[in-house]
């Protein structure tokens, strides 16, 4: 078989089974992705979060202005369109349109602190390479109406925790704090005056940034630029007392929880609306796609998405693709493929009107149950018995339907027994609920 079409670069087929796509990155199964998801939902659950789901097409505007009208997102990389004079976009990530929901739905209303999270599909037209894609997906939480530290801390401690639930470890966790917004205007003055005689010798991007976006330049990978930047002024020296105490005990808590970190004065965020704790977890043996989450306080968001009162708010973003290559690196457990309880096999056409019926009745009784389809020989059924991994099997010919008892052979063993149609369900409910 086959089809002149291909899914877009960028994007990529979740299948029944795991499988390595041309760049050589294995994508992981239908049943792999179950399983992560299913650990995160099960970790937010002890935690406490609830699910929020947003459509996936929002309004270019919120897109702009809640990500920020400076950011590469923004500037290059959003599937934008219009359509009858409304502007949509593919979302790039999902906190904005939370806040979005959040303030038009007043969930403030629900009482008390909003702990939400959410699962899904973002898109951003990246250059395609291992790790990046045009579409990914992202799990996060949003912590709404929380100015605490706890709150910070416990953002912190909800990924991890998802991270030890899938048995990642060896992970490195970035922390800092970026204070205010208005001492960081300052501080930005500073960084400028100190990097501008040294303008010529910066990149040409982070020449660029100077005047734009300047604390990006932070983020260098140029090794000279990193060396300019030994001597620069440091945001933390800018940053009031009370986000200091805020900081502290962010860090106090996250020790009670022995949650390791390493303080990076550099891991910074371009955007006004982002403020205090700012995070970044990474698992270092991936090399360049090396990020797994980001998060941190975005306390003045709310407003500019054009709430009138402040909603003070933490959260992180973590990419599902990242974790898969995460738990490659790592070699971690991967769960099995489903298999059928029983697989059903039928010879003559009388049998298989009787199988298709009571396949029905057997998954009613809460059995997951496989048949044939193709009118395939009694052999070739008990090859895809086999093939299926089902443990039993229960063969029905014309004998069968005349004594109104079923062979059910358990496939291992080879052993085989007779019982009567009417406790059949019954029968192989015991034997699967009891191997
Ligand atoms: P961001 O919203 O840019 O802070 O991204 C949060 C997380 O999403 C990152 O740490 C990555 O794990 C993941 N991520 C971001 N962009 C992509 C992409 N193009 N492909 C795959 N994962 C991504």
């Amino acid at each position: 078989m086959s089809t002149s079409y291909q899914n877009i670069r960028g994007t990529f087929d979740i299948l029944p089974d795991a499988y390595t796509d041309d760049g050589g990155t294995r994508i992981a199964s239908s049943a792999e992705w179950r399983h992560v998801e299913a650990t995160i939902r099960d970790v937010m659950r002890r935690h406490n979060f609830e699910e929020i789901r947003t459509p996936i097409l929002e309004p270019t505007e919120l897109v702009a202005r809640g990500v920020g009208e400076s950011t590469d997102i923004v500037q290059k990389e959003m599937f934008a369109f219009e359509r009858k004079d409304t502007q949509y976009v593919l979302r790039p990530e999902i906190t904005a349109p939370v806040v979005r929901s959040f303030l038009q739905h007043h969930l403030d209303q629900r009482g008390g602190v909003q702990k939400l999270f959410y699962i899904g599909p973002c898109f951003r037209a990246e250059k395609p390479q291992k790790g990046r894609y045009r579409q990914f997906h992202q799990f996060g939480i949003e912590i709404l109406g929380a100015d605490e530290a706890r709150a910070d801390a416990e953002t912190i401690a909800v990924l991890m925790a998802i991270c030890e639930a899938l048995g990642l470890s060896d992970l490195h966790l970035r922390l800092n704090t970026l204070g205010t917004p208005e001492r960081r205007e300052e501080y930005i003055a500073a960084l400028q005056d100190y990097l501008a005689p040294y303008a010529d010798e910066l990149s040409e991007t982070s020449r660029r940034r100077l005047d734009r976006n300047p604390l990006r330049i932070l983020d260098t990978k140029v090794e000279h630029e990193q060396e300019i930047l030994r001597d620069a002024p440091q945001l933390i020296d800018f940053v009031g007392d009370e986000s200091l105490a805020h900081y502290e005990e962010v860090k106090g808590l996250l020790a009670d929880l022995e949650i390791e970190y390493e303080e990076d004065p550099h891991l910074v965020r371009g955007l006004d609306y982002y403020t205090e704790t700012t995070f970044e977890l990474e698992s270092p043996g991936l090399g360049a796609q090396s990020a797994l989450a980001g998060g941190g306080r975005y306390d003045r968001l709310a407003e500019v998405l054009g709430s009138d009162e402040p909603v003070p708010a933490i959260g992180f973003a973590a990419g599902m693709e990242r974790l898969f290559l995460a738990l490659d690196d790592a070699d971690a457990e991967r769960p099995a493929p489903p298999e059928p309880d029983v697989f059903i096999a039928a010879l003559g056409d009388e049998a298989e009107r009787w199988v298709f019926r009571t396949s029905q009745d057997l998954r009613d009784a809460g059995l997951h149950v496989a048949h044939d389809l193709m009118g395939r020989s009694l052999k070739a059924q008990m090859k895809e018995a086999n093939r299926q991994n089902a443990p039993y099997a229960v063969i029905i010919g014309g004998n069968e339907l005349d004594a109104e008892t079923a062979t059910v052979k358990e496939m291992e063993s080879g052993e085989q027994v007779d019982v009567p149609f009417d406790g059949l369900a019954e029968h192989l409910r015991e034997r699967v609920e009891n191997p």
